[in-house]
């Protein structure tokens, strides 16, 4: 089976999260995406992090439409925050012989270094950076393969893969920050999730 993987604190997930997942899925003609919305614990400066529990809800319903899309409580069921590269080892685990592929905008790639054992972490599964308008893409971690159209070929080696053509210049952050002052969001929002925010009063 071929799975990709989004994580992120999907705080709220918009439409650059499925447009990312949407094109890697076609490169790679992946059976499953699994979209893992990251534990953020309460008390963490970066608090006024939505609960997980709405943050999974609202993932849970912009995925819906799509077959191939899930929504994993892999990190959140810890209730402490997890590294990529544990998470990646465990769903080797619960996914024997998988192939994976690891989807992040080029923003988080420009910190891989950072993260943990990352040399480790692509050894254990591709990784499809998509184009964040503002970020450029660095070549200078691993060589990489330029995806402008047509599928991506993996062999046996993992490797990292870029993908230039998105141009989706939309933010949770900036999601969050409109509807606090009242804007429209919609565009940028499936709409069940543009009404659960509203119902739940999330971000006003
Ligand atoms: P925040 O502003 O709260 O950080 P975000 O919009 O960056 O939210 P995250 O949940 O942090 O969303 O991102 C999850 C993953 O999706 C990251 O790898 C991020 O780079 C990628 N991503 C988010 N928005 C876009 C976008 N507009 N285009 C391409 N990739 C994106
Ligand atoms: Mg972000």
């Amino acid at each position: 089976m071929r799975i990709a993987i989004l994580g992120g604190t999907f705080d709220p997930i918009h439409n650059g999260h499925l447009a990312a997942a949407e094109i890697v899925a076609r490169a790679f003609d992946v059976d499953e995406v699994h979209f893992i919305p990251t534990f953020v614990p309460p008390h963490k400066p970066a608090a006024g992090i939505t609960s997980p529990f709405h943050r999974f809800a609202m993932a849970a319903l912009a995925t819906e439409p799509f077959d191939r899309f899930r929504v994993s409580t892999m990190e959140v069921d810890m209730l402490e925050p997890r590294y990529s590269v544990d998470t990646l080892e465990r769903m080797h685990q619960k996914y024997p012989g998988s192939h994976f592929v690891f989807i992040t905008g080029t923003d988080m790639y420009r910190d891989i270094e950072s993260w943990k054992e990352f040399r480790r972490l692509l050894s254990l599964t591709d990784f499809a950076v998509v184009h964040r308008p503002g970020f450029p893409m660095r070549d200078d971690v691993v060589p990489i393969q330029v995806i402008d159209e047509g599928p991506a070929t993996t062999g046996e080696e993992t490797g990292v893969y870029y993908f230039p053509r998105l141009e989706h210049r939309i933010s949770s952050t900036e999601i969050r920050l409109e509807i606090s002052r009242g804007g429209d969001t919609s565009a940028w929002l499936s709409s069940p999730v543009g009404t659960y925010i509203e119902k739940h009063k999330l971000y006003a």
